[in-house]
């Protein structure tokens, strides 16, 4: 038998504590091995389990890194998150879940507890990119992607992060370059998804003149696909001076198994 074909099992972090950031975001530390830890994210593909079930029927992963779901009913759900926090010496790390409604990631992040456990089935980068002048863009669901990439930027960045959340009480303190404008914008009672607030704001930039320039979006997706064609033709970016991408669907389940 060729052992190299046989999928492996997946990746689990254990819960080991749970912590309001602000009223609508809860922070999970979780621990594994440092390989693991640090082989998770910044993007992770999380396999969520349903609330409740502690010993869910896990998928695995094959070489191609494919998931290899178990047949029938397992009530896993793949949702894509991103790690706070990762500190691979320590085995830890964080994830800032939104807690939005029932969704099975936002209700699973809602009633974690010490012990409970999540599966990893992939990992990426998140699509940043380093330049002179940043334009980040992005509700509560972007907060933990914005805020490393700001703590990771030059000292000498310049540019503007726009951040949509519900009112003053979801903003959350970020470190980053002195050059890059940290500005919140309230959305004052308006369902997330619903608010104008982004596109508006990224309406009444005029864009700086110069070429080292990097534009980085993400939230709900109608609000993404308005900010990316005014990027596109009023700013004039090229493709890879910007990455947008749609972190939520209004009134869709994110794909995954489940
Ligand atoms: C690359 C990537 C990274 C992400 N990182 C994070 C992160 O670090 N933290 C985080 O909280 N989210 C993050 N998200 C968003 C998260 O994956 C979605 O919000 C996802 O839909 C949550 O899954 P769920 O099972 O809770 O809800 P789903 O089953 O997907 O959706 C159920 C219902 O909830 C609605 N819904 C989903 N998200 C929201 C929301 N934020 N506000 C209001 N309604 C919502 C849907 O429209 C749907 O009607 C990320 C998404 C991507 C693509």
């Amino acid at each position: 038998m060729n052992t190299s074909a046989v999928p492996r099992p997946v990746d689990l972090l254990t819960v080991t504590a749970v912590a309001a950031v602000t009223p609508a975001v809860h922070r999970v530390t979780l621990t594994a091995a440092p390989q693991v830890v640090a082989a998770a994210g910044p993007t992770i593909s999380l396999l969520v389990p349903r609330v409740g079930d502690h010993s869910p029927a896990w998928p695995q992963i094959a070489r191609d890194g494919r998931i290899v779901w178990p047949q029938g009913s397992h009530g896993v759900s793949l949702r894509k998150y991103t790690a706070r926090r990762q500190d691979a010496a320590a085995g830890e790390l964080d994830i800032d879940f939104v807690l939005h409604g029932d969704g099975p990631a936002a209700a699973w992040a809602a009633a974690a507890a010490p012990g409970n456990a999540l599966g990893v089935a992939s990992a990426a980068s998140l699509g940043e990119a380093a330049a002179g002048w940043l334009l980040l863009v992005g509700d509560e669901t972007a907060i933990p992607a914005i805020g490393r990439i700001l703590a990771e930027s030059a000292p000498t960045t310049r540019g503007l992060a726009l951040l949509e959340v519900a009112g003053p009480e979801e903003q959350q303190p970020l470190t980053g370059p002195p050059g890059v404008e940290v500005r919140w914008l309230h959305r004052d009672g308006v369902e997330p998804g619903l608010s104008p607030l982004l596109v508006d704001a990224v309406a009444a930039v005029q864009p700086p003149a110069e070429d080292d320039l990097f534009a980085w979006v993400a939230a709900e997706s109608a609000t993404v696909q308005a900010v990316r064609a005014d990027l596109r033709s009023r700013w004039g970016l090229r493709r890879s001076q910007h990455h947008a991408i749609g972190y939520w669907r209004r009134g869709r389940v994110m794909s995954g198994a489940d």
